[in-house]
């Protein structure tokens, strides 16, 4: 098998910052999407194997049963597809799929391959075997999108040379590949592009347990003295996600360095988190004022998306895509078809009695809520 070669980017590296959800700084302790700053780390902490790979145990087991088939047919493994919230191990996955099978690997993402060119490049410039990631795979142009199709079916590449009557159709043999694509929503893949993947897996949310694990490992890599009740007090505020756990783990060693000094005990790991506005259940300072907003300002009233993020200084683009879906999943928020209400758990976790103020129009809208859905 040929060296493992690792190239980031591709025909259009150059997009790939865009990632994430607009007007998202990318500053935010518990930002699922990756931040520049933290690239670096995030590449040496990256799993290279299915063993360093933790938790999704029904998912590792898939792969590997995958991944083993294709190694003793001496084939390369059938397109793979993941789909998942950011920062939980999408990427990581497809560099094993690579390390496993000894082959290389080219990554790229959807909204890079600007022009079918872009992808042809690529698909060119494969060896056999070697596996191709397209992030964001949803968001591929739809021409683009339709040169993949006869590429992964039939490892053909049809190009169009000239144009006008003199145009014509040279169809070109690809080497064996594997693609793999991730996706954060699902929902919007192509019929067509999803019927072409060989096999589909799920990311879900981390268990604590398994979070613990993932910050044990990664402070182990990076030289961190930690004990296992600071791990757990970290992977408890980490959103069910290893990016957040890693990044959250970065900042406690930052607050330990410089106030303290030595092992990172659990006191140290809260009290660091806390400083940095991260609160026992994970929310930060923006989540809170988002809550803060629903509860107190408009007295458990139902909110639209654009007052709400004016209240809070964001874009509602931002708030609907970065903090409410963690808020919902929380249920900490709802919505309803007019707007963003507060849940009983929100006024529990700020400290506001559910049934406070003389705000006389909250308890019945609020108490109304739920049947809106
Ligand atoms: P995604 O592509 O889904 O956004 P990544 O693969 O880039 O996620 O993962 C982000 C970081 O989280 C990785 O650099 C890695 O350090 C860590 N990580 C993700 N999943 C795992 C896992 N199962 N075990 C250990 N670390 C993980």
């Amino acid at each position: 098998m040929t060296a493992r070669r690792e190239v980031v980017g591709g025909a259009a590296a150059g997009a790939e910052v865009e990632e994430g959800p607009p007007g998202s700084s990318g500053t935010r302790p518990v930002d699922p999407v990756a931040d520049p700053a933290d690239l670096a780390d995030e590449v040496r902490l990256r799993p290279r194997r299915l063993d360093e790979f933790l938790g999704q145990p029904q998912l590792t087991e898939h792969l590997e049963i995958v991944i083993e088939a294709a190694r003793r047919r001496g084939q390369p493994v059938d397109h793979l597809l993941f789909a998942g919230p950011p920062g939980l191990g999408k990427t990581s996955l497809a560099g094993i799929v690579a390390g496993e099978m000894g082959v290389g690997l080219r990554v790229t993402s959807g909204p890079a391959l600007v022009r079918t060119g872009d992808l042809a490049a690529i698909l060119t410039d494969l060896q056999h075997g070697d596996v191709l990631f397209i992030d964001e795979i949803h968001r591929l142009p739809k021409a683009v999108e339709e040169v993949l199709y006869p590429a992964m079916e039939d490892f053909q590449l049809d190009i169009l040379i000239g144009k006008g009557p003199t145009a014509r159709s040279i169809r070109l043999e690809l080497p064996r590949f594997t693609l793999v694509g991730a996706t954060t929503r699902a929902g919007l893949l192509t019929g067509p592009l999803r019927d072409r993947f060989g096999f589909v897996g799920r990311v879900d949310l981390y268990e604590p347990e398994d979070l613990r694990a993932i910050v044990r490992r990664a402070a182990g890599i990076l030289g961190i003295d930690i004990d296992d009740d600071a791990a757990a007090v970290i992977a408890a505020r980490a959103r069910g996600t290893p990016r957040i756990a890693n990044r959250l783990l970065r900042r406690v060693r930052d607050y330990v360095e410089v106030r303290a000094h030595g092992a990172v005990t659990a006191a140290l790991a809260g009290d660091g988190l806390e400083l940095f506005g991260v609160d026992g259940l994970g929310l930060d300072k923006v989540d809170r004022a988002i809550l803060d907003a629903l509860c107190r300002r408009f007295d458990g009233r139902p909110v639209g998306l654009v007052t709400l993020a004016q209240c809070v200084g964001e874009e509602p683009d931002t708030v609907e895509e970065a903090y409410e879906p963690f808020l919902l999943r929380q249920g900490m928020i709802q919505r309803t078809p007019r707007g963003r209400v507060a849940t009983p758990r929100a006024f529990e976790h700020l400290g506001v009695a559910a049934d406070a103020p003389p705000g006389a129009a909250r308890s019945a809208p609020a108490a109304a809520a739920p049947s809106l859905w």
